[in-house]
C-alpha cells in the first residue's frame, strides 16, 4: 500500500520502510546536531565585479556529522524545514555570521565596511520572533543594520503571507537590506517583486551558466537593466569563468559571487581573502 496522509497508518514495502528508517534516523541526528552544536558557517566572498574588492560575504551552513562527516545544506535544510529545526539552525547562523563579520570589520584591513548576507527560509520569515531576534543579534554584535543582508528566495517571496510582509517592512525600516535570492527561477515578474521591500536582486547561476563565450547575453542584459531601472543592486551568482565576469561587467552588474573569485571558505581564511583583494 502507499503512504497515506498525515495521522493515518499505512503498510510499507521493505524499500519504503528502509527509506523511512533512514529519514527517522536523520531527523534524530539533526535534533542531536542542534543540541550538540555540530553546525559550522563557511563564507563566500561577494566581489566588486569591476575592482575585485571583497564587499561582503554570504554565510552558508555546514553540518559536521560525527559519523557521516560533512553534510551540505541541500541534504539537510529541507528536513530542518519540515521538522521546524530550521529556526534553531537559522538563529545560530545569523548570530555566528554577524559576530564574525563584526569582528573582521574592526580588525582586518579593508574589511571596515564588510557586509554579511544570511539566508532565510520561509519558516523563519513567518516566525513572529524574527524581528526581535535580528534586533537582539545586531545589538549583541554591534554590526550596523545596514551591513546585514537577508536573502530570501524568489519562491518564498512570491508565496509570502501578510505577516511576513510586515516583518520585511519592519526589517527594512531598521536599515537591514533584503535580497531576492535565485532570481529567475520562479517565473515571477520583477515589477511584482519590486513592490515588496527589496534592495538587491541575485541573478541565479542558471543565467550566468548561459553566458558562454559567444552565447546569448540578452536575458541577463534584460534582467540587469530592469533591476537598474527599479533601483535594485544586482549580484550575479555562480560565476566560474573570466569571460562570464567580463560579460556581466559589460552588462552593468555590480557584484559577483562564484568559484572564479573563491569557493565558500572557513572563517579562518576570510581575512587573507579580503587583504589579498585589497593589494592585488
Ligand atoms: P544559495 O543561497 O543559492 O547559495 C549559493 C550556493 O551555490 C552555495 O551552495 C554555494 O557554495 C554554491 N556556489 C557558489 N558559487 C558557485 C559556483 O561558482 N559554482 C557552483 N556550481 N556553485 C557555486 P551551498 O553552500 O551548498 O548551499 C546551497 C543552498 O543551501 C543555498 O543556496 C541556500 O539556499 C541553502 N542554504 C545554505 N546555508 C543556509 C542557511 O544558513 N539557511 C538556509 N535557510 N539556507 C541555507
Ligand atoms: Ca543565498
Ligand atoms: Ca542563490
Ligand atoms: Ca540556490
Amino acid at each position: 500500500a502507499k503512504a497515506a496522509g498525515k495521522g493515518t497508518y499505512a503498510i510499507y514495502s521493505p524499500l519504503m520502510l528502509e527509506a523511512l528508517e533512514a529519514r527517522v534516523k536523520l531527523e534524530a541526528d539533526l535534533r542531536r546536531a542542534v543540541e550538540q552544536h555540530q553546525f559550522r558557517v563557511v563564507y563566500q566572498p561577494l566581489v566588486d565585479i569591476g575592482t575585485g574588492s571583497v564587499n561582503g560575504v554570504e554565510a552558508l551552513v555546514r553540518w559536521h556529522h560525527p559519523e557521516r562527516g560533512l553534510i551540505g545544506p541541500v541534504d539537510f535544510i529541507p528536513l530542518a524545514e519540515s521538522t521546524g529545526l530550521i529556526g534553531a539552525i537559522g538563529e545560530y547562523v545569523l548570530r555566528e555570521a554577524c559576530q564574525q563579520v563584526a569582528g573582521w570589520r574592526s580588525t582586518v584591513p579593508g574589511a571596515e565596511n564588510l557586509r554579511v548576507s544570511v539566508n532565510l527560509s520561509a519558516q523563519q520569515l513567518e516566525d513572529p520572533g524574527l524581528l526581535s531576534l535580528v534586533t537582539q543579534v545586531l545589538q549583541e554584535t554591534g554590526l550596523p543594520a545596514t551591513s546585514l543582508v537577508l536573502e530570501i528566495t524568489e519562491g518564498v517571496l512570491v508565496n509570502h503571507h501578510e505577516a511576513a510582509l510586515s516583518t520585511l517592512n519592519a526589517l527594512r525600516a531598521m536599515g537591514v537590506r533584503l535580497a531576492i535570492d535565485d532570481f529567475g527561477t520562479g517565473y515571477s515578474s520583477l515589477s511584482y517583486l519590486h513592490r515588496l521591500p527589496v534592495d538587491i536582486l541575485k541573478i541565479d547561476k542558471s543565467f550566468v551558466d548561459r553566458l558562454s563565450d559567444n552565447g546569448d547575453l540578452s536575458l541577463v542584459d534584460a534582467i540587469v537593466s530592469m533591476a537598474t531601472t527599479l533601483g535594485l543592486a544586482t549580484v550575479a551568482e555562480g560565476i566560474e569563468h573570466e569571460h562570464q565576469r567580463t560579460a556581466l561587467q559589460i552588462q552593468g552588474c555590480d557584484t559577483g559571487q562564484g568559484y572564479h573569485f573563491s569557493p565558500p571558505v572557513s572563517a579562518e581564511l576570510v581575512p587573507e581573502l579580503v587583504v589579498a583583494a585589497l593589494t592585488s
